[in-house]
């Protein structure tokens, strides 16, 4: 069993729906204390009102992960309620979809901005409080499309993805002298609100492809997070984890038969 995260504070971004939504209850259940973002007020609120009427100490946040103001208000939010920030989990991100031909520079700029520069402002905004407490942690959402994978219409998405995974190897070096670690998680296809958007189609043909035969659940992404913020992987830093079911595996369509 992993030493108790209990009483640490948590910023979750995109936490009002999927992956972050997953995370916000796994860590709120764990007994940490949840600042959960997202730029819908209403959304986030019903999100960390549900983790309160379990007795959990959450409160909500509308912010853009792409505005720099919003980033430090949020940083500013969690050091006055919950007593400083211990964990961030950059997660808030967006995929909509555009093939090469239809994709426009601006969104191209869009999902950069969400996706990258995103990640990196919520990180930012964190770094003087995280330091201040001594030791941190930082876990970013990336995904296997980009770094491992490739989809048509994700060519944006995809460099996104594969680009928070560089941010990350050199921020590593930079933190370690703070004691505050930075890892990533990469899941395959997960169960959300998000993914249901692309179709029962694509959902049915996407859990054939995977070897475990079935998307993730937000709370298969959840528990690697939670791993990562733990004392016990206080010696990782830099590194990934793929959460895919095995996705990435097959050689061919053969390999699955
Ligand atoms: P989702 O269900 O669409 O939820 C996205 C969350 O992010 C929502 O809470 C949304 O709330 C928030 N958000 C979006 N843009 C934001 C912004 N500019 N500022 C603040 N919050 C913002 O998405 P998801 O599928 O859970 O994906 C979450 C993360 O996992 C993303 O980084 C995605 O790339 C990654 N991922 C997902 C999958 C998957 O299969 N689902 C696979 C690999 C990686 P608002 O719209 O109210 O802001």
């Amino acid at each position: 069993m992993l030493t108790s995260i209990a009483g640490s504070s948590v910023i979750v971004t995109g936490a009002s729906k999927g992956i972050g939504r997953g995370i916000a209850r796994v860590f709120a259940k764990n007994g940490a204390r949840v600042l959960g973002v997202a730029r819908n007020p209403g959304a986030a609120e019903a999100a960390m009102s549900e983790l309160r009427a379990t007795g959990a100490m959450a409160s909500a946040l509308a912010a853009d992960v792409g505005n720099w103001t919003d980033m430090q208000r949020m940083a500013e939010a969690a050091v006055e309620r919950h007593g400083g920030i211990d964990i961030l989990c950059a997660n808030a991100g967006i995929y909509p979809a555009a093939k090469l031909d239809d994709l426009t520079p601006e969104c191209w700029d869009e999902v950069l901005s969400v996706n990258l520069k995103g990640t990196f402002l919520a990180i930012k905004a964190c770094l003087p409080a995280l330091k201040r407490k001594g030791k941190g942690r930082i876990v970013v959402v990336s995904s296997i499309t980009g770094p491992i994978t490739g989809y048509p219409g994700w060519a944006h998405y995809g460099a996104s993805k594969a680009g928070q995974l560089g941010f990350i190897r050199t921020a590593a070096i930079e933190l370690a002298p703070y004691s505050i670690t930075i890892n990533a998680v990469m899941p395959g296809n997960i169960k959300t609100e998000g993914l249901d958007g692309l179709g029962a189609d694509y959902l049915e043909k996407m859990a054939a492809s995977i070897p475990l035969k079935r998307l993730g659940s937000i709370e298969d992404v959840a528990h690697a997070a939670l791993f990562f913020a733990s004392d016990e992987a206080a010696y990782i830093t830099g590194q990934t984890l793929v959460i895919d079911g095995g996705q990435v595996l097959p050689e061919s369509l053969m390999a699955l038969e």
